[in-house]
C-alpha cells in the first residue's frame, strides 16, 4: 500500500493548567483586540473576560467586546461583529468561550478584511463561494469548553437562520495563530455541556480516524482522544470539579481538533448540521449523539476495517470474537455504553420536537449544504439511506 498524506498544522498551542496569564507575556499579534464572547454571559459571570481584557491590557493591547454569539452562531452577528472590528480599528481577533464564540471570532476575522457579506463566501448550499482574497486578521483562541477542538484546526460553522444552513468552511488563514488551552477554565462548564461538547471531540476523532483522509498522525491522535474520552469524560459528568479528568478532555479535544485540520469529518457531521439547522435547540454535541448509534451501525456493517481498533481504544475486550462484523460492532457497543455513562442514553430526535416529516428534507438539506463530507465516508450514501439512519434515530 502506498502511503501519501498533506501536514499542515500552524497554529501555536499553549496547553496547561494555568496557563491562561501567559496572555500578558506572550507575543500579541496586534495592538488592539475584539474579544468575542458568547451572549449567555458565562464569560462575564465567570469572571474570563476581566481576566482576558487585564492580560491583553498587561501586554499592551486595548480590546472592545462583542458579546452577541448565540450557541448556534449565525451569519448576522458575523457580519455584525465585523463590522465593530473595522469601527474600532481592531487588528486581531480574540475567540473566548466555547465552539460557537471561537467560530464566529473565525468568521469576523475574515470579514474583517473582505468586502460584501459572509455567506459570499460560503462554499457549499446558497454560499457565494467567492475565495476571500485579503486573508483574516490573526486569530486568537482561548477555549472554554473541551469539545469542538477549534482551537486547533481552520473550520468555523455559522448558520445562515433564514434559509436554515449550518454549513462548516475556513481556510488557512483561519487556523488561530495562538491558542491558550487551559483546563481550569472548563471546571465551571455545567454538567450537560461536559457531555454533550465532549461527545462532539469524540465524533471528530472517530470520524477522522474513518474519513478516507485519514493519515499516520491523524490516526495516533485519534484513537487517543478516543480512548481518553471514554475514559475521562463520565468522570468529568459526575464530578465538574475533577481537574484531572478536565486536563485529559482539554487534551482529548484539542488533539480531536488537530485530528480535524490532518484528515476531517464526515457526513455524520453534515447530518447533524442539518438537524439542528432545523432545529436550533438541539445543540451540536446532543445531535450528533442521537444520531451516532444509528449512523456508525450502518456504517459499520457495510465498513467494518477501522471499528475494531476503535472499540479496542475504548477498552472493549475483542478477544473472544473471530467475525468481523462482531469485532466492528464492539464500538457500537462501546458507544452506547459511553452514551450511557454520560446520562444520555434516552435521548432521541423525537424527544427534542422533531417532526417526522421533515426527516427527508433534514436528509436533503445535508447534501446540499455538507455534501463535501459525504465524499470523505468510506461508504456512498444516498437520500433514503439517510432517511432511514434519521428514522431509526427518531424513537
Ligand atoms: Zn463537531
Amino acid at each position: 500500500m502506498s502511503l501519501a498524506f498533506s501536514y499542515y498544522m500552524p497554529t501555536r498551542i499553549l496547553f496547561g493548567v494555568g496557563r491562561l496569564k501567559e496572555l500578558a507575556a506572550v507575543p500579541l499579534p496586534g495592538r488592539k483586540a475584539l474579544v468575542v464572547i458568547g451572549a449567555a454571559g458565562a464569560m462575564r459571570e465567570n469572571g474570563y473576560l476581566d481576566r482576558v481584557a487585564e492580560y491583553l491590557r498587561r501586554n499592551g493591547a486595548e480590546s472592545v467586546v462583542y458579546d452577541k454569539i448565540l450557541s448556534n452562531p449565525v451569519s448576522e452577528h458575523v457580519d455584525e461583529g465585523a463590522a465593530l472590528a473595522r469601527e474600532n480599528g481592531c487588528d486581531f481577533i480574540v475567540g473566548l468561550g466555547g465552539g460557537s464564540t471561537i467560530d464566529s471570532a473565525k468568521s469576523i476575522a475574515v470579514m474583517a478584511k473582505n468586502p460584501g457579506e459572509y455567506w459570499d463566501y460560503i462554499v457549499g448550499g446558497s454560499g457565494g463561494g467567492k475565495v476571500p482574497v485579503n486573508g483574516a486578521l490573526p486569530i486568537v483562541a482561548v477555549p472554554t469548553t473541551a469539545g469542538t477542538g477549534t482551537e486547533a484546526d481552520p473550520w468555523t460553522v455559522i448558520t445562515k437562520s433564514a434559509t436554515r444552513e449550518k454549513i462548516g468552511w475556513g481556510t488557512d488563514a483561519t487556523f488561530p495563530v495562538l491558542s491558550l488551552v487551559d483546563p481550569e477554565l472548563m471546571l465551571s462548564v455545567p454538567q450537560e455541556v461536559t457531555a454533550g461538547t465532549g461527545m462532539d471531540a469524540f465524533f471528530h476523532a472517530v470520524e477522522a480516524y474513518l474519513a478516507t483522509v485519514s493519515q499516520p498522525a491523524s490516526d495516533h491522535l485519534a484513537l487517543e482522544a478516543i480512548g481518553l474520552i471514554a475514559r475521562y469524560l463520565p468522570l468529568a459528568v459526575r464530578d465538574g470539579s475533577n481537574l484531572e479528568a478536565r486536563t485529559k478532555l482539554a487534551w482529548a479535544s484539542t488533539g480531536a481538533g488537530i485530528c480535524e485540520s490532518l484528515s476531517c469529518c464526515i457526513s455524520h457531521h453534515s447530518l447533524e448540521h442539518a438537524v439542528s439547522a432545523y432545529y436550533p435547540r438541539i445543540s451540536h454535541g446532543a445531535g450528533l449523539t442521537m444520531l451516532s448509534v444509528s449512523y456508525f451501525s450502518w456504517l459499520a456493517e457495510r465498513h467494518p476495517e477501522r471499528f475494531p481498533d476503535m472499540a479496542a481504544a475504548m477498552g472493549e475486550d475483542l478477544y473472544a470474537l473471530e467475525e468481523e462484523r462482531d469485532k466492528a460492532f464492539g464500538f457500537i457497543i462501546a458507544l452506547k455504553k459511553l452514551i450511557r455513562n454520560i446520562g444520555l442514553h434516552e435521548e432521541k430526535l423525537s424527544a427534542y420536537g422533531v417532526k417526522r416529516e421533515d426527516l427527508r428534507a433534514i436528509a436533503e438539506n445535508s447534501f446540499y449544504t455538507m455534501g463535501s463530507l459525504y465524499k470523505l465516508t468510506p461508504v456512498p450514501m444516498t437520500v433514503d439511506e439517510v432517511t432511514a439512519i434519521l428514522e431509526r434515530a427518531y424513537s
